[in-house]
């Protein structure tokens, strides 16, 4: 039963690979879940993790975040969230914002037709590169 049992690994390489996403909110890299999804399972590939990475976005249990050329993470949160970007440390943080669902309604009722999903990023920097600016100007 060679079949049943490539079942079973892929299951348990994509369940592996849900739940090192879903233990961080950092929204990493796929190299970086290949280095902790290795530590469990040694002789997974890099491509495996593509692979399920793409199963996984596809349905829908994992949200892919581009920002540009090779600048791909992963999100293990599925629910519909915003994300705001720092643009000193990169860091990308989750926003709970309850607008979302009436922004839907408004850009729906302008252009009179159906609305499904958006995609909206903020850009800035963050409350520790913040710090950071102000302790570096005060001692300037
Ligand atoms: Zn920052
Ligand atoms: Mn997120």
């Amino acid at each position: 039963m060679v079949t049943t049992k490539g079942f079973v690994r892929k299951t348990k390489q994509r369940g592996a690979i849900l739940r090192v996403l879903q233990s961080t909110d950092t929204h990493p890299t796929a190299d970086w879940v290949y280095q902790e999804v290795r530590k469990e399972m040694p002789n997974v590939s890099l491509g495996t993790i593509y692979r399920n990475l793409k199963t996984l976005v596809e349905m829908g249990e994992v949200q892919e975040l581009s920002y540009g050329s090779g600048y791909t993470r992963y999100d293990g949160k599925a629910h519909d969230h915003y994300h705001f970007v720092c643009e000193q440390c990169g860091r990308i943080e989750d926003l709970e914002i309850e607008c979302m669902a009436e922004l839907d309604r408004e850009v729906a009722r302008e252009i009179g037709g159906k609305v499904f999903r958006h995609r909206l990023e903020f850009y800035g920097t963050c409350s520790e590169c913040l710090a950071e600016v102000q302790a570096a100007a005060r001692e300037a």
